[in-house]
């Protein structure tokens, strides 16, 4: 596919802020006011480059009620179950061997770190036009 060149790490953030600012859109149909902010939850699992995905959200978000929104990022580490400690642990950073940080086993549940959620959206003051 001729298309395949042009994907990047950049790219794959851009359609999932797409994605969200059109979700968000949809969620708002009924409400006024603008959007000031949008936190959104990232597992360390999840494939999403949060600096990329900050970058991407202002592209996503332009001629949108959205524009100008700040993306809020909460990143989620990666937490794992391991059975021979009987123990939840969470790893170090961006450190994917799966395996115990105390008894080196193996690991095969992970408890987070797959998270990409739209958490909540702050919007403006509703703005009633009777108002007084
Ligand atoms: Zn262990």
């Amino acid at each position: 596919m001729r298309g395949h060149n042009y994907r990047s790490l950049y790219m794959h953030e851009l359609s999932i802020a797409l994605r969200a600012v059109e979700t968000i859109v949809e969620d708002l149909a009924d409400h006024s006011g603008s959007v000031l902010s949008v936190q959104i939850r990232v597992g360390a699992l999840s494939g999403v480059v949060p600096d990329s995905l900050r970058f991407a959200w202002d592209v996503a978000c332009a001629d949108t009620r959205l524009s100008g929104s700040v993306l809020e990022i909460e990143e989620v580490p990666v937490r794992i179950w391991c059975e021979a400690c009987q123990c939840e642990h969470t790893l170090p950073d961006a450190d994917f061997v799966f395996r115990c940080p105390r008894c080196a086993a193996s690991v095969t549940e992970v408890m987070a770190g797959r998270e990409l959620e739209i958490l909540s959206v702050e919007l403006t003051e509703h703005e009633s036009p009777q108002a007084h």
